[in-house]
């Protein structure tokens, strides 16, 4: 990765805003501007230099990774504080940006007296809007990210059989990404068996996979940090009339969404044109969250995909597109792809198939 464009790009940032140095604490931006993947590590950057900070932990990590910024190894916090007031005023900064929407109060207070001499500013999304827009080095980790989220997908539907339970379904479900290069999980699968399908963020309990009812998978993994985040819905047997009909809905719903998204669309419109499929089939409450957002080395960033957004699509972005209808004590569908933003529209990541399946 080039640490040292990205850092540059701060700058560009920062010549717009009343300040002449930015202190990122948020670990993803720390990480997406110098390369550092610890639990401590804190980046000021200025017009004339960048500084990284962390405690004695992570002297050995620190030197293996950060590139683009010189490392200083603090033991507490008063010296933090020490190192901090003598990397300002070597390098003539006085107005500090801190990341608000990163810090508490009391992180606040603290950082008044590390940095005494100088005045305050809150600053927000200065790095995460530069993380919005992949670069291709990026975009391939997240192809293949997004490739083990289909492998995944296609491992469990051999493995699934009615009698598990969620939880047994979930945990083969991580077991095997894990075992097959993801180095994690982006986030706790979902396995929402039958009634339990309505609910969006379902957790995986020991209700059993049932025959003739849904069920909802939702999975991703990491890969060298990136995200990949994918959502089917299929059958157990032989789906019904009612299982067909607002199972086609929510595809052409999702269709409709990767349709409409291209670049300087606006996420508004996107999420209105996915959302116009599910009004016109009668049940506009069932859709109740936004369309999708924004995935990279968090599964949840910008930009925002959702009714009220101000984003407009730029290509690099990566978003997901992810419709769902729910319906308590029935069922739910979700049918959510990942998908890049290009100079001409969408590529996208997710290669699963769509059409609805029957176990
Ligand atoms: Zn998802
Ligand atoms: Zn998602």
């Amino acid at each position: 990765m080039n640490y040292e464009k990205r850092i540059s790009k701060v700058r560009e940032a920062m010549a717009k805003l009343p300040v002449d140095a930015i202190f990122v604490t948020n670990l993803m931006n720390v990480r997406y501007l110098c390369g550092f993947t610890g639990s401590n590590g804190m980046l000021l950057v200025t017009e004339k230099g960048s500084r990284f900070f962390t405690d004695g932990r992570y002297r050995t990590q620190s030197a293996d990774q950060v590139e683009g910024a010189d490392v200083v190894i603090y033991q507490d916090p008063p010296e933090l504080g020490s190192h901090l007031r003598t990397a300002v005023s070597e390098m003539k900064a006085t107005q500090i940006g801190f990341e608000a929407t990163n810090v508490t109060f009391a992180r606040v207070d603290e950082l008044r007296g590390f940095f005494e001499d100088a005045a305050l500013h809150s600053t927000k999304n200065v790095v995460e809007d530069l993380r919005a827009v992949k670069e291709p080095e990026e975009l391939d980790l997240m192809r293949t990210a997004a490739h083990m989220a289909d492998d995944g997908f296609s491992h469990i539907l051999d493995f699934v059989r009615t009698g598990m339970t969620e939880q047994d379904v979930a945990l083969e479900l991580e077991f095997y990404l894990r075992k097959n290069g993801a180095e994690d999980v982006s986030f706790s699968p979902i396995v929402a068996a039958a009634e339990r399908s309505a609910l969006p963020h379902a957790h995986p309990t020991d209700r059993l996979v049932e025959e003739g009812r849904y069920l909802l998978f939702d999975l991703g993994c990491k890969y060298k940090g990136y995200c990949s985040d994918l959502t089917r819905t299929v059958v157990v047997g032989e789906p019904d009339s009612r299982h067909s009909s607002v199972y086609e809905v929510i595809l052409a719903a999702n269709e409709a969404g990767l349709s409409a998204a291209g670049p300087e669309k606006s996420a508004r419109e996107v999420d209105r044109a996915a959302r116009d499929v599910v009004e016109a089939a009668g049940y506009p409450e069932a859709f109740s969250h936004g369309l999708g957002h924004g995935v990279g080395l968090e599964v949840h960033e910008g930009p925002t995909v959702r009714t009220t957004s101000d984003d407009l699509l730029k290509p690099g972005n990566v978003i997901t597109i992810e419709p769902g209808a729910y319906f308590a004590d029935w069922g739910g569908v979700r049918v959510e792809d990942l998908c890049v933003i290009t100079e001409s529209g969408v590529e996208v990541l997710s290669k699963s198939p769509k059409e609805l399946i029957a176990l």
